[in-house]
């Protein structure tokens, strides 16, 4: 392929709206072309990076005996009322309707597709398992959409469901999965961890999430280096403090003004955070039974929402911080100074470590007060009493005491284990051995292929631009041409072009009209993993090959330079 040919349009700034390197490197290199925030299209290059991801996915998931079928992007409302979601989602679920005003959405995902595939077109035990997957376009509206193809609006997300008749079905089906995408992000050339985490608006009892190591990564990652313990920290279990035994002290309420924030109120009793309870206050939309919710954990802690949410038993998106003044009004809460006792019409939501924790200081429910020789038990109770801490560095392991490391991750896919919480509601049923009607077991599993794309340049790049992995670089070789109008240089440049494509490679020549500065940057823009540069020394068949990988460059003879190509380029090509 001819550069001079190629629609493509490299840009030498840093596009405004992007910011971190995988956004403006796919940008500036003409990979990606942004339409509306958060919607994305493939130009030339990043349309063969894009089928080459997909390429690797297909191939290991036709290896564990999964089958391809493709469903539309269009979902009628009704399927989503049968599983609960239409409600549940919230607003980032893209509701359409059509001329008729009839209800659909655009698919963020496929649960209640596939649920219904399966509840019609299979209904005996011999047709379990199976395991059928679509890479196929996504549509989530996003609240904050943001660095390129991370968070984006419209996405390609590679989805996977398996049907077995049992748990332990479902469990081979999840290592399969499991097995699958560690060879298909190790072929992509990712840095990852699987890790353990919350299922989510997906739901089911057990989840990994599958994190390239990243530093603008979203997914905070919380591991032991002692054991196997890894975890989203909205996931990870946080061992509760054993409090030192102490005899309960009668309550007795203080005088504490301007003390609204924890430091404020230790800096004036001159106690240690951990001797206080924090409250956070919360309001939930169209809820039925608790408008407000008050959640009480240890001064020194962090409030996990994701683990408030899940005691709760309510979507994501219906809970925000509460209006103080609104919520006080309504429950007796003083914004600074909100303790457990004194509330009322709210949900009170307790953290466990509080229920050993002796004599402590809370809020009195009253302006420039505080109550100490508060008690669990004794002076308070909880509605709901989960463990809702968020783990931090050095916190012990959940799992063997030792000190707990944090890493940041991109999450590139996520397995799930739904069990029956599609088929039960939607009655996907098959008939055992003994015409017995069951439900079929569920598991999902997700890839996201265009926000793997961004992952692969996060951990590929330098300061002049992408380093791709050869087993997804749009070409594997570029031919640069130092001056088309001279004709020997021209001659070679075209030979060599030709030889490495009967090779089997994959081989772009720069022939355009441009200074060589301008190309060489291009090119290490563009990625592509071997450069061979045809210049002055054609006459004498010697080029220059430089690895995009490798600061130096070497004089090469011709044939040489051929053959080393054609050896770098097989020995990777699969990643
Ligand atoms: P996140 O927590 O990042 O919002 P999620 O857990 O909601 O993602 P899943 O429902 O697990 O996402 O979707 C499967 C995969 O699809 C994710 O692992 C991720 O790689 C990809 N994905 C999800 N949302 C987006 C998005 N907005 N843009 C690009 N890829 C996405
Ligand atoms: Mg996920």
């Amino acid at each position: 392929m001819k550069l001079s040919k190629m629609h493509v349009k490299t840009l030498r700034e840093v596009p405004a709206e992007a910011e971190i390197s995988s956004h403006i490197l796919l940008l500036r290199a003409h990979m990606i072309r942004k339409l509306v925030s958060g919607v994305y299209g493939f130009m030339p290059f990043g349309s063969r990076v894009l089928r080459k991801i997909e390429a690797i996915i297909r191939e290991e998931m036709d290896a564990k005996g999964a089958q391809e079928i493709l469903m539309s992007a269009v979902q009628p409302a009704e399927l989503w009322q049968e599983s609960g979601r239409w409600q549940a989602y919230g607003p980032e679920l893209w509701r359409i309707k059509d001329r008729n005003q009839r209800d659909f959405c655009l698919g963020p995902t496929h649960e209640e597709i596939f649920t219904d595939i399966a509840r019609n077109e299979i209904n005996s035990h011999r047709q379990l398992p199976q395991n059928l997957y679509q890479i196929q376009t996504k549509y989530r509206d996003e609240k904050r959409p943001r660095f390129g193809l991370i968070r984006s609006r419209e996405f390609i997300m590679k989805d996977a469901y398996s049907f077995d008749k049992d748990w332990e079905g479902l469990d081979q089906s999840y290592r399969d999965m499991y097995d699958a995408y560690a060879r298909i992000f190790t072929r992509c050339g990712l840095e990852f961890r699987a890790v353990e985490a919350d299922s989510g608006a997906i739901g089911g009892s057990n989840s990994h999430e599958f994190c390239a190591l990243s530093e603008v990564g979203e997914s905070q990652i919380a591991y032991c280096d002692h054991c196997d313990m890894a975890a989203t920290t909205e996931r990870a279990a946080c061992v509760d403090e054993q409090a030192p035994a102490e005899a309960e002290l009668a309550l007795e309420e203080v005088l504490t003004p301007d003390t609204k924030s924890i430091e404020d109120l230790c800096a004036f009793l001159h106690i240690e955070q951990k001797k206080t309870i924090k409250a956070l206050l919360f309001e939930i939309a169209d809820s039925e039974k608790y408008k407000y919710v008050a959640a009480f954990i240890r001064g020194d802690r962090e409030l996990n929402m994701i683990k408030l949410i899940n005691a709760l038993d309510i979507p994501e998106y219906a809970i925000e911080f509460a209006d103080e003044a609104a919520m006080g009004e309504k429950t007796g809460a003083v914004g600074g100074f909100t303790g457990p006792m004194g509330l009322h019409d709210c949900c009170i939501v307790v953290d466990s470590e509080l229920l050993a924790a002796k004599n402590m200081v809370a809020g009195a429910c009253k302006t420039d007060h505080h109550v100490k020789n508060v008690n669990y038990g004794r002076d308070y109770k909880g509605d709901i009493v989960a463990e809702l801490k968020v783990i931090k560095e050095g916190d012990p392991c959940p799992q063997c005491g030792a000190p707990v490391k944090m890493t940041r991750g991109i999450e590139v896919g996520q397995v799930f284990k739904l069990g029956t919480k599609y088929s039960e509601p939607m009655g996907a049923v098959y008939k055992d051995e003994s015409m017995e009607e069951k439900p079929i077991v569920m598991g999902c599993y997700g890839i996201g292929v265009t926000r793997t794309m961004a992952a692969i340049v996060e951990q590929h790049h330098d300061e002049n631009g992408i380093i791709w992995p050869v087993s997804v670089a749009p070409y594997h070789v570029i031919v640069t041409l130092v001056n088309s109008t001279d004709p020997v240089q021209s001659a070679l440049a075209e030979e060599l072009h030709d030889r490495l494509e009967a090779a089997g490679l994959e081989v772009i020549l720069d022939d355009r009209d441009e200074r060589a500065g301008v190309k060489f940057k291009d090119a290490d823009l563009i990625g592509i993993p071997v450069r061979i540069t045809v210049g002055k020394k054609a006459g004498d068949r010697i080029v220059e090959y430089k690895l995009r990988a490798d600061k130096a460059s070497v004089d090469k003879e011709a044939e040489q330079a051929i053959a080393d190509a054609v050896e770098f380029i097989s020995a990777r090509r699969r990643g």
